[in-house]
Formats: structure tokens, sequence, C-alpha cells
């Protein structure tokens, strides 16, 4: 019996479902809480051709929503696309993992877009900015794509296509969960059920029953679910669908401090950081070849070696800038 039998039995999907899934090539965008869970069932499901991409290491906090992940790869400070590439080849040989261990900015997603040429990308993201830059890139190469989202108890899910309403048509009605989840943190259950229904936009489109076209909104706590149909949220100005201006991907500058989820930055360090960082004050608790964990006070950081740099325990953004400073000095 092949081993997609119970799937192909399902008869809208079926054996052309089965062979469009197998044969398609999907890109997902971070392989975090919605990234591990998609790539999970895309695996099993018999998706040959994946790509992921994400900057991260596994870390212990991590562990409680990320699935593919365990206790053994946060103590080695493993890559999440690392961590991807060892459990997706245990539970699919079949399966084709292309990896990029990088951060995903407007310089480089063109590149990496046009590289793998996919059928379909899948937001696993936890970051606004990239998802818009995700939706800017999706309409230019016309690449059907699906937002999600999950923060606190709630998700949202919206399979979006060329003709839009995009994702910056749709800005004003983004409810609560397009926001970040530094004060809401995330349950894990909404985490897999908005990860399944990105697939379940995924396998509809694959299998040319197209998307539902229907924003959907579920609260895992409260146990409520509101489908929304998109098409009256279309914006007939849309600089985007509408005007093809792609601002985001015109503007190559990064900053050097962000505001990542909780009480994190990003600090974009120079890239000798990560060969100096024993002249950054504080202690290097544990490194490798491509991470360190440094403690400084009440801060706790982990560089990577291209410089980037996750600083956890700050407050504010005076607080960053004073700290991504004194940190620049020590190493100059
Ligand atoms: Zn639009």
């Amino acid at each position: 019996m092949s081993r997609y039998d119970r799937q192909t039995r399902f008869h809208p999907f079926g054996e052309d479902g089965q062979h469009q899934i197998s044969t398609s090539q999907i890109l997902v965008f971070g392989a975090g809480a919605l990234g591990s869970h998609i790539i999970d069932q895309l695996a099993r499901m018999g998706a040959n051709h994946l790509t992921v991409i994400d900057m991260d290491i596994v870390e212990t906090s991590n562990l409680h929503r990320q699935t593919l992940y365990d206790e053994e790869d946060a103590y080695h400070l493993v890559s999440k696309v690392e961590a991807v590439k060892n459990k997706v080849s245990q539970i699919n040989s079949e399966v084709t993992l292309t990896a990029y261990d990088v951060e995903v900015t407007s310089s480089n997603i063109e590149d990496i877009v046009s590289e793998i040429n996919p059928d379909i990308i899948i937001d696993g993201m936890d970051n606004f900015k990239v998802r818009f830059l995700i939706n800017e890139v999706c309409h230019k190469y016309e690449i059907p794509w699906v937002y999600g989202a999950a923060v606190g108890s709630k998700g949202t899910v919206y399979g979006i296509d060329y003709q839009g309403p995009c994702l910056k048509c749709l800005m004003q009605t983004i409810p609560e969960t397009g926001e970040s989840c530094a004060i809401n943190g995330v349950l894990p259950p909404i985490v897999s059920i908005v990860a399944s229904y990105e697939v379940a936009e995924v396998i509809r489109y694959l299998s040319g029953k197209g998307f539902s076209k229907q924003m959907i909104t579920i609260d895992a706590f409260d146990l409520g679910y509101k489908a929304m149909n998109v098409d009256i949220l279309k914006n007939n100005e849309c600089p985007v669908c509408e005007n093809h201006q792609y601002d985001l991907l015109e503007t190559k500058q990064e900053n050097t401090i962000e505001q990542m989820c909780g009480h994190t930055y990003l600090f974009r360090m120079p890239k000798h950081a990560f060969d100096y960082s024993n002249h950054f004050p504080g202690n290097i608790v544990k490194a490798t070849s491509f991470a360190k964990l440094i403690k400084y006070e009440n801060y706790e950081f982990t560089l990577f070696k291209d410089g980037r740099m996750n600083a956890y325990g700050v407050h504010s953004d005076e607080e960053a800038s004073g700290l991504y400073h004194t940190l620049i000095k020590s190493i100059r």
C-alpha cells in the first residue's frame, strides 16, 4: 500500500493532488513555531521539494511550541535549518530539503526566490516586516502565498494570489494577531491550528481548487472561529497589487537595531564581532563554530557568525541603543 494511501483516498485531493504536492517547489519562510509545524506536515504528506529559510538556533524556550526540535538541539545550539534537515530526513527520505541559514532581507529575498522559483510560498514567520517583504516579492514574481500569524491564543490565515487583495490591502483590517507576540506570548494549540490551516490552503491551491478566499481568524482559548470573505477588502489604490510599487524591496538599507518578539532586539554587528567576542563585557557561557551565548548583567546575547546578535532582556529602544553602543565600543 502506498504510504500516501489515506490522503489520496480523499477524493478532492486524490492522486492528482498527490502528484502536485510531490512535484511542486514549496518555499517556507521561517522554521520557528509555524514553520516547523508546516514543514512537519508537508514532509509527511510527500512534499518532495521543500525549501526552508531561517536564521535562528534552537533554544529551550522554543520547545513548548516548536515541533521537530528537542532538548539535544537546544543544548548544542543547533541552527533550526540544520535540525529541520535532520528530522525531515528521518520522517521522509524522499524529501529533498534545501535550507538557507540566513536572515531574510530586502537585499537577498529576490535572489533566493529567483534561485528556487517556487510554485507557492508559505509564511511561517513571526516578523511583520518580513511578511510585507514577502507580500511584495510574491506580487512582483506572481507567486501565490499563504499568510499565517499566531499570537496569544489568536491566529489568522489567508491565502493570497496575484489578483489580491494582498496583505497591504488588508493592512487596516489585520486583527491583533497581526501584531507582535511581545506582550501576549503564544499558546501552542493556536500554532498548530494556524499551521494546519496554512497547509490546508496549500493543499487546496495545489490540487487546483484555488485558495478559499477567506480570511480565517481562530481563538484557541475562547474557542471562537470567524471566516471573512476578503474580496470586499481589495484596495483599488493599493500600492502593491494595483500599482506594482515595491517600496520595501527597493529599500536595501537595514537598520542596525531592530525590535523583535518579546523583550528581544536584533543587533546587526560588524562581521568581526564573532571573532572579537571575548572583548565584549560579560561572559561567554557557551560557544560553537557558528553561535555564542553571552551573559552580561541582566542581558543574554546570542551572537551568530555573520555578526547578527539577539539581545534578550532589553525593555526599550533607548536601552537597546545604549547597549548596542557599549558593545560596539568594546570591539573597536
Ligand atoms: Zn494590495
